[in-house]
């Protein structure tokens, strides 16, 4: 059984897929860390991705790790830790132009594939419905208003971040959404047979009560 919920930037996938997959006793699996984790080793490595003989062997050697911890994920690279660095700005700003890469999407889109042939599992990302699992039983897209996303990314990242204000978020979101959404290979786009779940007036057990409701028991 697999669930795909794919949608733009703050619209809650990680926190609605991580609970939907709780309640129903399944894994979930966040495709947009892999790709983070992925940005991360090639700002790190200064890796040019227009050169076969450079990617090639990085991919090959790539070492992505999932390790679970009570009902939360850390993520590690080459046994490093990396689950709060791969949300930094400069990751960030730099994951779209890297994830519309077509060497990088179908690595990693065998592992996503890979993993789903083994286990029940919740998939958030943007192209689960449509590319990775196209056969997927249940089929979710969330959406909302921007400034709605907006205020959710800056209420999450202003901790950390001194700096940002709800603007600058903003903005950085429509950015990659646009490019997510315009780039030739898996653009960001709701699959047909997808239901389409507005979440900018709910709150976030209402989506999760919708989801449920969307999948058969
Ligand atoms: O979900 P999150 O915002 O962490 O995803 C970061 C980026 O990773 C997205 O903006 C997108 O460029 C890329 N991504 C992707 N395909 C996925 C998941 C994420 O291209 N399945």
């Amino acid at each position: 059984m697999i669930v795909t919920i794919d949608g733009p930037a703050g619209t809650g996938k990680t926190t609605i897929a991580r609970s939907v997959a709780e309640k129903l006793g399944y894994d979930y699996f966040d495709t947009g860390a892999m790709y983070r984790a992925v940005t991360y080793k090639v700002l790190q490595n200064k890796i040019d991705l227009s050169n076969p003989e450079q990617l090639t062997p990085f991919l090959e050697s790539f070492n992505f790790e999932i390790r679970s911890k009570n009902s939360t994920k850390r993520y590690f690279v080459d046994g490093e830790d990396i689950t709060e660095t791969i949300r930094s700005a400069d990751v960030t700003s730099h994951v779209s132009e890297v994830s519309a890469n077509a060497t990088i999407r179908q690595a990693l889109v065998r592992v996503q594939r890979e993993f789903g042939a083994v286990k029940k599992a919740v998939f958030e990302g943007r192209d689960m419905g449509t590319i990775v699992f196209p056969k997927a039983d249940v089929k979710i897209f969330l959406t909302a208003r921007p400034s709605v996303r907006a205020e959710r990314r800056y209420l999450e990242l202003k901790d950390s971040n001194a700096q940002t204000t709800e603007e600058k978020v903003m903005q950085g979101l429509l950015e990659r959404d646009h490019f997510d959404s315009t780039r030739e290979v898996s653009p960001l786009v709701q699959a047909e047979d997808a239901h389409l779940v507005d979440t900018s007036d709910l709150t976030l057990e209402q989506v999760i009560e919708r989801v449920m409701a969307l999948i058969p028991s």
